[in-house]
């Protein structure tokens, strides 16, 4: 009667454990068996047959001799592999389509990106779009011999993570789509049967992009803006990612800072989008507002205003200050709630970073009560737009890094 339990217990604890030290490579890097050992509290025989696993998985690889300034025999590196598994990352925004391939390594393996302004187009017809793209990436990633082990799809709006549909997306104009059904539904052969495909809000995975790779690395408590057509947020506390009950949390250009402001695509008034938004910002410039949604992740209008910026135009630069203060203002109230240590400005407030920040550090020193005890600093996205859709690859990555086993079925 014990024995099965037993054995199934050991089962448990082996494939946790290889989560624990393909985990440790990840974080820390290349190093020896000795050392992963050393470092995890794990013993040595049972790290040297984890590593064999994890080689024979594709997910390690030997890559030389460690170089130790102690004495004793070096021992052989290994570090993650590039060659074993892929995740895509797909990305539905208002004016673009975009997907990444990602191994293990974080090293980029396919890019596609169709720009188009998709308000204007059916939903079955930019998710025939996204899936044939998706239909591509897949087959060139497994001409190469690559592992396809998962999809997330990011998307503006009201997410329903578990449903895998999009609830609503004001900017989009949609309303209740089962994205993920339609998407497998569109991918003619996936790798196997049980392809997972998940969905999640854009900001939730930019703002997870930008903590495991980006600009907010080694923080624990940051406020990530995208800043698209639309605003919106992703919140990390103590290190991971703050949903809200349903879900829902984030919605940061949906916040109201006038209530007689103007009305609003979610049906209200005075949304700190519809102040500090790209359209409503282009508009204040003296630019066009329709060209927001005419090239990839806003670049070229955004260009334009920050050309005009620097060379001193007076609209542009009151149009930026008056929105970095809308920013500053929302900003605020959030720190005051939850004691950030950084905000990530990512999106098209990255690119204009040089004359948001200092509205919005003006409205920070005015408006957070601690900010005798400093106020949570600026950082420009690194990632700038391609952190939502990095980090949709790299949530699908995450599921092998957490259960290396389940990379064994792909
Ligand atoms: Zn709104």
């Amino acid at each position: 009667m014990e024995r099965g339990p037993g054995l199934a217990n050991q089962r448990a604890v082996r494939r946790h454990n290889l989560g624990v030290v393909l985990r440790h490579v990840s974080e820390h890097g290349p190093r020896s068996r000795a050392t992963i050992a050393l470092e995890t509290g794990l013993n040595k025989t049972t790290v040297s047959s984890l590593v064999t696993e994890l080689i024979g998985l594709d997910l390690l690889v030997e890559r030389g001799l460690e170089q130790r300034g102690t004495v004793g025999r070096p021992g052989q590196v290994v570090e993650l592999s590039g060659s074993g598994v892929v995740a895509l990352g797909l990305e539905i925004n208002v004016d673009y389509l975009a997907v990444r391939a990602l191994d293990l390594t974080g090293a980029e393996r396919h890019r596609s990106l169709d720009v188009r302004d998709n308000r204007r187009v059916q939903v079955r017809t930019v998710l025939d779009r996204l899936g044939a793209l998706a239909t591509t990436a897949l087959e060139e990633i497994q001409i190469e011999g690559l592992r396809p082990v998962g999809a997330t799809v990011a998307l503006p709006g009201l997410v329903d993570a578990a449903g895998g549909a999009l609830l609503v997306a004001p900017n989009l104009g949609w309303n209740e789509v089962a994205v993920v059904e339609e998407l497998l539904a569109r991918i003619p052969s996936p790798p196997n049967p049980a392809f997972p495909l998940a969905a999640d809000n854009e900001a939730n995975l930019a703002a997870l992009a930008e903590l495991w790779e980006g600009t907010a690395r080694g923080l624990s408590d940051v406020l990530y803006l995208s800043g698209e057509i639309g605003v919106g947020a992703g919140i990390i506390v103590g290190g991971e990612l703050f949903r809200g009950s349903q879900g829902f949390g984030g919605e940061f250009g949906h916040m109201t800072v006038d209530p007689s402001g103007p009305p609003c695509a979610c049906g209200s008034r005075g949304c700190l989008e519809t102040l500090a938004g790209l359209e409503p910002l282009l508009e204040a410039a003296g630019l066009d507002p329709a060209s927001a949604a005419t090239t990839t992740g806003s670049g070229e209008p955004v260009s334009e205003l920050a050309g005009r910026a620097r060379m001193g135009d007076q609209q542009a630069l009151d149009a930026l200050r008056d929105a970095g203060r809308w920013l500053g203002i929302g900003i605020a109230s959030a720190a005051n709630l939850l004691n950030f240590q950084a905000v990530v400005l990512g999106g098209f407030f990255a690119q204009l970073a040089t004359w948001l920040a200092a509205p919005i550090a003006h409205e920070l020193e005015r408006h957070v009560l601690a900010s005798e005890w400093g106020v949570p600093r600026l950082l420009p996205s690194t990632l700038g737009p391609e952190a939502a859709v990095r980090g949709a690859a790299a949530q699908s990555l995450r599921r092998v890094l957490t259960d290396p086993a389940s990379a064994e079925a792909a």
